[in-house]
């Protein structure tokens, strides 16, 4: 078996939460701006086939690419870094692994024999490893293992990785751990023995990591890096200290002062095609640390407990309000929170609403409350998915007179059913991967706000649904002044709705954040934030 394509992978250790999506994505940076090509995996050690059936308060937002595949959020950070789209393939789960080993099993493909984890279900990962890198486009894959080495249910991909070695061959392969040296107060000192202990973990299980990245909230001073070196069988140079960061966005140029590129290049023995030094990131670091204007908004949404929840939309609008300028203090209200009565207290101060996507009635009538609020107080609003329908629910019942106006997922009974399951969804029975999910094309209506944003009429952008604004009823919008300002050309399906007499009051029923990237910030989010600032000086 000849590679041509180099592996890193990156595991961790002491505990969770410490950030190897972002370690990966910024070592990913780094390598791309030397010319390397590179992509970034992740394996899930869960049993769901993918994360599209959990809640968001498990792991966080459901994150969903251009071929329609629902993924961990770590996804989103690597595209959101590398300006580059990812697939179903970049991220592979337990539950999918089984899921392929079992059909294979049920077809016949291991007759005769006992399946077993070893080899099956590491052969199964290890396929699944080397998938991306099977038609030579990347010179190097970077796998990001989910989950703590000990954990059992990482124990089959860690022994994966250390049957990886034989499969590659030195120098085509690299492990780096990632770990966490706390600092204790008390004794005022900062501690090894954790990351001894889960280095000692990975070498139990065969794996020699080449490269440890430490996590710090202090800086690691030359002897405890030598210790960490001695006792964890590590070159010195190869201790590299990740300091606690303002900004996730800080972390490829840390990497970087660190050398993490360069020993990553040396190990793999590849040298740099190009050498870009990452100007454009670097002009943005300066504009987001050097914001000239301020507005706040309000994320209105169920799950606002968890700011995971709504990772891509946070990010969006650092992007964008990055783009202006202009720092965007974001105010996650629980739509649990908002009725009737308090609304104006809730969002006077604010200079913009957003209603985030979401499923089912909890929190309905806040989010009505802000959509009304917003509209008629001139407040800039945009809704997503969900936050676009509570739009169009909203116009219906105050504004077209259509009292008993819903969504059927919420009232199936309605008298209006203003939104409705889309005819394809009628007979789906089994709810994974089975929304309208992916990109899809959009056409704008020329001299529409969402046709100024995007400054073309052809557009694809990113969904996950199961209901649709309802056509029957689009001609009594229209003359009350709510317009389809996008529809899929093939179904007609509305895709954008915005009011005509409004600032700026703006609904998709895709979601843009997925498409948000440091390089390219969503140009919806940038002109809403446009509209806040100008309602923000008026009111000044
Ligand atoms: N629950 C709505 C639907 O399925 C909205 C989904 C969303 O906001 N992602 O159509």
């Amino acid at each position: 078996m000849g590679f041509s394509t180099k592996h890193i992978f990156i595991t961790g250790g002491v505990t969770s939460s410490l950030g190897k999506g972002i370690i990966a994505a910024s070592l990913a940076k780094l390598l791309q701006s030397r010319g390397i090509s590179v992509t970034i995996q992740k394996f899930d050690p869960y049993l769901n086939i993918d994360p599209g059936t959990l809640n968001p308060y498990e792991h966080g937002e459901c994150y969903v690419t251009e071929d329609g595949a629902e993924t961990d959020l770590d996804l989103g950070h690597y595209e959101r870094f590398l300006n580059a789209t990812t697939s179903q393939d970049n991220n592979v789960t337990t539950g999918r692994i089984y899921n392929n080993v079992i059909t294979k099993e049920r077809k016949g493909e291991f007759l005769g024999k006992t399946v077993q984890v070893v080899p099956h279900i590491t052969d199964e990962i290890k396929n699944n490893f080397y998938k991306l890198g099977q038609d030579g486009k990347y010179d190097v894959i970077i796998t990001e293992i989910g989950g703590c080495v000990g954990d059992i249910e990482s124990l089959p991909f860690v022994e994966a990785v250390r049957q990886a070695r034989w499969d590659l061959g030195p120098n085509n392969i690299l492990v780096i751990h990632l770990t966490l040296i706390p600092y204790l107060s008390a004794a005022k000192e900062l501690k090894t023995k954790p990351t001894q202990h889960s280095v000692k973990q990975l070498l139990e299980a065969g794996v020699q990591p080449d490269i440890l990245v430490c996590r710090t909230e202090r800086h690691l001073p030359l002897d405890v890096k030598k210790k960490i070196a001695l006792f964890c069988n590590v070159q010195l140079n190869c201790v590299i200290e990740a300091m606690d960061a303002d900004s996730i966005y800080d972390v490829p140029l840390l990497m970087k002062k660190e050398r993490l590129d360069e020993r990553v290049m040396s190990k793999l023995k590849i040298s740099s095609k190009t050498n870009t030094e990452l100007e454009q990131w670097k002009e943005f670091l300066g504009k987001l640390k050097n914001p000239t204007m301020e507005v706040d908004i309000a994320l209105i949404g169920k799950y606002v407990s968890l700011p995971d929840a709504y990772k891509s939309i946070i990010e969006s609008f650092i992007h964008a309000g990055t783009s202006l300028e202009c720092k965007v203090n974001l105010h996650l209200i629980s739509s649990e929170e908002i009725n009737i009565d308090n609304v104006e207290k809730k969002l006077n101060e604010m200079d913009g609403v957003l209603v985030a996507p979401g499923f089912g009635v909890r929190g309905l009538e806040g989010k009505l409350e802000a959509a009304k609020f917003a509209r008629e107080n001139e407040i800039p609003y945009f809704g997503i998915c969900l936050g676009m329908q509570i739009a169009v629910i909203e116009f219906a019942r105050n504004v077209m007179g259509l009292t008993d106006a819903s969504s059927t997922e919420i009232n199936p009974d309605c008298k209006d059913p203003v939104i409705f399951l889309m005819a394809e969804q009628k007979d789906i029975t089994q709810m994974g991967g089975t929304m309208r999910l992916g990109a899809y094309p959009c056409e704008l209506v020329k001299g529409t706000k969402a046709f100024t944003a995007y400054g073309k009429q052809k557009i694809t952008e990113r969904h996950r649904h199961r209901y649709e604004f309802n056509n029957k009823y689009l001609k009594d919008f229209e003359n009350h002044g709510m317009l389809a300002s996008g529809k899929n050309p093939d179904k007609g399906l509305v895709e954008i709705i915005e009011l005509k007499d409004h600032p700026w009051f703006v609904g998709t029923q895709f979601h843009p954040e997925y498409k948000s990237t440091v390089l390219n910030p969503h140009p919806l989010f940038v002109r809403f934030i446009k509209a806040v600032g100008e309602k923000k000086q008026s009111k000044s």
